[in-house]
C-alpha cells in the first residue's frame, strides 16, 4: 500500500479520536483557558489533549515524517501522553487507490500540518459547530490530502471530510451552487479593515461569519459558502493546509488574497501572512475585485 494512501487512513482514525477528546473536555466544563498574546489567541486543555493525541499518534504511525502541530509546548513522554497514542486506521480510506502522481512518496517526503482544535475561541463560548479538527499532509510544499473532523457535526455526533488532490473527498454532500451567486465566508473573530474592505469590493449576495478556518474550508467545499476570503495575516499552516487539500481534491482553488500558493514546506514559515482566498469557482472574480493594496492599508 502507499505510503500516502497508509497516512490518510491513519489520519482520519487519529482525527475522529481527537474529536472525542475535544467533546469530552467540553462535557467536563473545565476548560483550563490560556491567553496565548494577540487577539483572541487563546489555548484551553482540550488545544493541548488534542495536540498530544494526534502528534504522539502520527509520531507513532509515520514516524519519518515532519509533524508540525499549533500547540507545539506538549510533552509527549508523559504516561498520560502514551496512553492517548492510537494504532487505529480506516479501514474505508484504505480501499482507495492512490493517484499515480504521488505513489512515490515517502514518509520522509511528507509534512503534516496538525490543528488540534481549530475554532478555540469560538470553543470557549460554547459555539460548537464553528470547532473542526484538522490534520493537513503536504509533500513538495504542496497541500496534497486533508482530513477535517467536525466532532458537533449534528445530534449524532461528528462527521470526517477527508480528501487526495487527483482522488477527490468524501464524507459529504456537495450542493449545486446557482451561477453568478457570490455568498462569501469570513471570520467572526478577527474582523478588522483590510478585511471588510477586500469584503465590501467584491460586492458579496451575502457574508457568513463564521469562527476557524476548517469550517469556512467546509462551507467552501459542500458549496454552502462560494468564498472564504480573509485578508489579513493571522491564519497559520495548519489552519489551511487540510481545507487546501480537499478544495483541491474538488478541482477549486485556494490560494493568498493576491492568487499566489501557499507553501507548506517543513521550512516554510507558519503564518500565511498575505491572507487567504479560497473558491470552488469563480476565484479569479473575487481576485480581479480584491484592491491590489489591500493589505498595505
Ligand atoms: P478566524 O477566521 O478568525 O476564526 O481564524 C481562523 C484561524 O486563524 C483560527 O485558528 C484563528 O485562531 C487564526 N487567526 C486568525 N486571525 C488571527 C489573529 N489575528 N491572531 C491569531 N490567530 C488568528
Ligand atoms: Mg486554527
Ligand atoms: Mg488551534
Amino acid at each position: 500500500m502507499s505510503v500516502l494512501i497508509r497516512t490518510m487512513g491513519a489520519c482520519v482514525a487519529i482525527a475522529e479520536k481527537a474529536g472525542g477528546v475535544l467533546r469530552d473536555v467540553m462535557a467536563s466544563g473545565d476548560l483550563g483557558i490560556v491567553d496565548k498574546g494577540g487577539k483572541n489567541n487563546l489555548q484551553t486543555i482540550a488545544d493541548r489533549k488534542a495536540q498530544i493525541l494526534i502528534v504522539g499518534s502520527l509520531m507513532k504511525q509515520i514516524p519519518q515524517a515532519t509533524v508540525i502541530g499549533e500547540e507545539d509546548d506538549c510533552d509527549y513522554s508523559s504516561d498520560e501522553a502514551r496512553l492517548m497514542v492510537t494504532t487505529d486506521t480506516d479501514t474505508e480510506v484504505l480501499q482507495h487507490k492512490c493517484p499515480e502522481q504521488w505513489q512515490a512518496l515517502k514518509e520522509e517526503d511528507l509534512v503534516i500540518w496538525v490543528d488540534p482544535l481549530d475554532g478555540t475561541k469560538e470553543f470557549t463560548e460554547g459555539r460548537k459547530q464553528d470547532v473542526t479538527v484538522l490534520i493537513g499532509v503536504a509533500a513538495h510544499g504542496q497541500a496534497i490530502g486533508g482530513v477535517i473532523y467536525q466532532p458537533w457535526f449534528n445530534d449524532q455526533g461528528g462527521r470526517t471530510m477527508w480528501g487526495v488532490v487527483g482522488l477527490g473527498a468524501y464524507g459529504f454532500q456537495i450542493q449545486e451552487t446557482p451561477v453568478g451567486r457570490h455568498i462569501i465566508t469570513t471570520t467572526r473573530s478577527h474582523m478588522q479593515q483590510s478585511v471588510q474592505e477586500a469584503i465590501d469590493s467584491c460586492k458579496p449576495d451575502k457574508v457568513i461569519q463564521i469562527g476557524g478556518s476548517g469550517s469556512k474550508c467546509v462551507l467552501v467545499a459542500e458549496g454552502i459558502a462560494d468564498a472564504y476570503l480573509f485578508a489579513s495575516p493571522g491564519t497559520k499552516k495548519w489552519d489551511t493546509c487540510a481545507g487546501e487539500a480537499i478544495i483541491h481534491a474538488l478541482g477549486g482553488k485556494f490560494t493568498d488574497v493576491f492568487g499566489k500558493s501557499i507553501d507548506y514546506s517543513a521550512g516554510a514559515s507558519f503564518p500565511n501572512k498575505t491572507g487567504v482566498l479560497a473558491a470552488m469557482r469563480d476565484h479569479e472574480f473575487y481576485l480581479s475585485k480584491i484592491p491590489a493594496n489591500i493589505m498595505e492599508r
